[in-house]
C-alpha cells in the first residue's frame, strides 16, 4: 500500500478533504506573501506549502483515480497552450500605464485605511493579517461594497 493510500485508509476521506483545503489555504497565504515580499524565509514558506499541498493531492488521486484528474489536466494544458500560442501571435494592445501606488510605512501598496469593528489599521493587508485571513478576500469583498463582515467583524473603509 502506498503513503497516500495508508494516509487515506488511517485519516479517513472526510479528514483529508479538510485538510487539502487547509493546506491550499496555508499556499494561497504563503504565494501572497512571497509576491509581496520576497525573501529566503517566505521562499522557503512557499516551498513547505507546495510540498504539503503535492501530498495532498497525491492522497486525492489515490481516492479518486488518475483517469479523471489526467483528462482535466490535459483539456487544461491544451486550452493554456491554446491561449499562449494566440498571445504570442497577437500584437499586444498598448495598455496604460497602471496607477501610482501609495506606500504605507509598513510597504504595503494597498494604503486604503480600514476599521475593525471601529478600531483602525493602516492597510487592508494589516486588517486581513489581524483577522489571519487572505488580502485579496477582504480586497474582493470591499471592491463590492465599502463595508464587509469577516468572522462576525465588521471591515469598513475609512472615508467612505
Ligand atoms: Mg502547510
Amino acid at each position: 500500500m502506498t503513503t497516500p493510500e495508508r494516509a487515506l485508509k488511517h485519516f479517513g476521506i472526510d479528514t483529508q478533504l479538510l485538510k487539502l483545503a487547509e493546506e491550499c489555504s496555508e499556499l494561497s497565504q504563503a504565494a501572497l506573501k512571497f509576491h509581496e515580499y520576497r525573501s529566503v524565509e517566505r521562499s522557503a514558506a512557499l516551498a513547505e506549502e507546495l510540498a504539503d499541498v503535492e501530498i495532498m493531492l497525491e492522497q486525492m488521486r489515490a481516492y479518486f483515480g488518475d483517469t479523471p484528474v489526467d483528462a482535466q489536466r490535459a483539456n487544461k494544458i491544451t486550452r493554456l497552450e491554446r491561449r499562449i500560442t494566440e498571445a504570442e501571435t497577437q500584437p499586444c494592445p498598448k495598455s496604460p500605464p497602471p496607477p501610482p501606488q501609495k506606500r504605507t510605512p509598513g510597504g504595503r501598496h494597498d494604503a486604503r485605511r480600514v476599521t475593525l469593528d471601529g478600531s483602525p489599521y493602516p492597510s487592508v493587508w494589516a486588517a486581513a493579517r489581524a483577522l489571519g485571513v487572505n488580502p485579496s478576500s477582504v480586497l474582493q469583498r470591499l471592491a463590492k461594497s465599502s463595508s464587509c463582515t469577516i468572522d462576525g467583524v465588521l471591515i469598513k473603509e475609512v472615508g467612505k
